[in-house]
């Protein structure tokens, strides 16, 4: 995948990754964030596949790829609600999809967009047999709106490497008397990108006991208690890129 090319076959695609259809207005304005270290390549295939879909999809969107600087272990959910609070400060975004880098879907009709409950969309996973791995799995891709995300005070920041956070905020969701929105298992197939496990994600031992927490701790760690410093912005053509010192789990 040549990147100067997906950009030539997306003409209408504008500078940092941004989208509206000409013929209507959106129903929605979604930011589609990306957590991400180390994965260009990923990247450059969901950017291939997906903006063809997102614009038959009719959206008025832009991607933003929340970059983890430094060697800490790797935080999915603090680059997600980083990328939740950069997004507002450029646009009045009101839905978010949360997506990995290594995930595509299959079917159109899998509309990435927000719902009246949070929506889990990766919900029939070619690693798992197109199946979900167990009921309340809530990882991969999911929508939640501006509303239902400062609902739950965001996602944990406090998960430091592989594991549990997705889970996290499940029971977030569940305990602000939430449920979860989902397609069915054929609009819902997608695909991982096949690859072996990153540097600096090992399994995170505390996961268990943090998910087993969630109650207590929502609302002392999320969105009122995000802290962390941006170092640079790079504006592409087919996505913004947004480079974060997100600091360490004892800082
Ligand atoms: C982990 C989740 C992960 C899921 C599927 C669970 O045990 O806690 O973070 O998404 O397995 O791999």
């Amino acid at each position: 995948v040549n990147l100067e090319e997906v950009a030539r076959i997306n003409p209408q695609v504008k500078a940092g990754g941004r989208f509206a259809p000409k013929d209507c207005i959106a129903l929605q304005k979604v930011a589609i964030i990306i957590p991400f270290r180390n994965r260009e390549e990923h990247l450059k295939y969901w950017l291939y596949y997906l903006h063809p879909i997102l614009q038959r999809q009719q959206l008025d969107y832009g991607v933003y790829v929340i970059n983890q600087d430094g060697e800490e272990e790797f935080n999915r959910a603090k680059l997600l609600n980083i990328g939740f609070a950069e997004a507002l400060k450029e646009y009045d975004y009101d839905c978010f999809v949360f997506s990995d880098v290594d995930l595509i879907p299959m079917d159109d009709r899998n509309t990435y967009k927000c719902y009246s409950q949070p929506r889990h969309l990766s919900v029939s996973m070619d690693k798992f047999g197109f199946r979900l791995p167990y009921n309340q799995y809530f990882g991969g891709v999911s929508a939640l709106s501006k509303e239902q995300f400062t609902k739950i005070n965001g996602f944990p920041n406090n998960y430091w490497g592989w594991g549990g956070e997705d889970d996290d905020i499940y029971n977030r969701l569940v305990f602000k008397g939430m449920g979860i929105s989902r397609p069915d298992a054929v609009i819902g197939k997608c695909r991982m990108i096949r690859h072996s496990r990153d540097r600096k994600n090992e399994p995170n031992p505390e996961r268990f006991d943090r998910i087993a927490h969630t109650r207590e701790t929502m609302n002392s760690d999320g969105l009122n208690t995000l802290s962390y410093k941006v170092l640079r912005t790079d504006k592409y053509p087919l996505y913004t890129k947004i480079t974060v010192d997100i600091g360490s789990p004892n800082s």
